[in-house]
């Protein structure tokens, strides 16, 4: 039976996973090792008892009593902290969907690389906080990594059976998210129930409101970079409102393959969940007459300082990923908790970026583990410390 664990099984990516393991047959079809989650462990223990897991985690140690509590009389194992997160990682695996939000899913999912399983990988942010460890540890351990974000799932589904080398492009497409149609000038006074108001695609909280922000797609630059080793350069961004077109990639004989269906994230999962083969999932189909239309743009760089940002990241190399990701985490915690304005995310990333770049020059060697965690914490300090002096600061005002 196949060996199946699910990291980040409470969010949003993690109940998608969840949807389609049960559709296949749950615990008649696969061998659930671990589940885990974070504060939500009325549901991670109903998940876990229904598909019958070795081991549910919760983030929290404060939500192990009651985790344990949940699961009384299951044999089902219970445990808490980051460092159990890891550890069942570590459990060896055929398929590991890596779907914690954060920084918090780096760790896990090397360790699941280091035991040379198939990562199924939503969480970014540890590719673009150590992309180069991540895929250097996946090859020196044989492990694969399937990209489960949408964008790199059409990209990786466009290049198969095709030479890397004929590649002179990756057009990313981004919807605009939920504030795409605000003028410049109210962006400053965007709530955070305005950029969870996405048009298209439901996802986890903090995606889309990085999504309305772009930073989500800045990441994606990044992120693609990594996965296709590919130029900064060869990376394109298009806004296209839709989401129909989820990617695309242009070759050198001025063809383009594009990947199409409806915006649900339940494609790009079951196409990692049943690579290599592919297999039915229950996804609408897409009604291109019902359609009509598809519209494009060039995304608008006064608008979207984030794509910008990402651009300086790559450019900068060594920790520059790490420092990045940390800042943008910083700010949107800001900007959720109220101390920030929207605007003010792009402020705070570029001024931290600059705080911290500054004290490491550019270097192409993959950078272990230990540097990439003392970079990030180093970051999240100046972060907070620039986002307190900004707090309350008009927005442009800098610092
Ligand atoms: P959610 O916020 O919906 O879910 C996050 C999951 O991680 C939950 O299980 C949550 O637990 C858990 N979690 C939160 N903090 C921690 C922590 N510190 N340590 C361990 N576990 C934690 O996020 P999404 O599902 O939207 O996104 C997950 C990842 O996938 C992100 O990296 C995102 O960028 C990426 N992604 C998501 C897409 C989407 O459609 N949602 C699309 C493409 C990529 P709990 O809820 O129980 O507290
Ligand atoms: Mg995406």
């Amino acid at each position: 039976m196949r060996r199946i664990s699910v990291f980040g099984a409470t969010g949003s990516v993690g109940e998608s996973t969840f949807d389609l393991i049960r559709r296949a047959g749950g615990a008649q079809t696969y061998h659930t090792v671990a589940l885990t989650g974070g504060h939500n462990i009325a549901r991670l223990a109903e998940m876990a008892r229904e598909l019958r897991a070795e081991i549910a985690i919760t983030a929290h140690e404060a939500h192990l009593p009651d985790l344990r509590a949940l699961l009384a009389g299951s044999g089902i194992e219970a445990a808490a902290g980051a460092e159990a997160i890891a550890e069942a990682a570590a459990r060896p695996a055929d398929w590991v969907m890596s779907a914690i939000v954060g920084a918090a899913g780096l760790v896990p999912g090397l360790c699941a690389l280091r035991q040379g399983t198939t990562l199924a990988l939503a969480n970014k942010e540890s590719l673009v906080t150590a992309g180069p460890l991540m895929m250097q540890t996946a090859e020196l351990h044989g492990a694969r990594i399937l990209p489960v974000d949408s964008e790199h799932s059409a990209i990786f589904q466009s290049l198969m059976a095709e030479d890397m080398t004929r590649v002179d492009r990756i057009i990313l497409t981004a919807s605009g998210g939920a504030l795409r149609d605000w003028p410049l000038e109210a962006l400053q006074n965007a709530t955070v129930k305005d950029a969870l108001n996405h048009p298209n695609w439901s996802m986890g909280p903090r995606i889309t409101i990085d999504s309305a922000s772009m930073f989500n797609k800045a990441m994606e630059v990044i992120e693609a970079r990594e996965l296709f080793g590919v130029r900064p350069d060869q990376i394109e961004v298009i806004i296209h409102p839709e989401s129909i077109i989820h990617s695309m990639v242009g070759f050198c004989d001025g063809g383009i393959i594009a990947h199409m269906g409806v915006p649900d994230m339940r494609h790009p999962i079951g196409f990692a969940l049943n690579w290599p083969e592919r297999a039915p999932l229950p996804v609408a189909r897409l009604d291109l007459a019902k359609l009509a239309r598809m519209s494009f743009a060039e995304p608008d760089m006064a608008r979207y300082p984030a794509l910008r940002l990402a651009r300086e990241a790559m450019a900068a190399r060594g920790l520059a990923g790490a420092a990045f990701n940390a800042a943008k985490e910083i700010a949107l915690d800001c900007f959720i908790g109220g101390t920030l304005g929207f605007a003010q995310m792009s402020d705070l990333v570029e001024a931290s970026l600059a705080a911290v770049c500054t004290e490491f020059g550019p270097s192409d060697a993959v950078s272990g583990l230990d540097d990439v965690l003392a970079m990030d914490e180093l970051t999240r300090g100046r972060s907070r410390d620039l986002a307190a002096k900004m707090a309350g600061n008009p927005v442009g005002a800098g610092l």
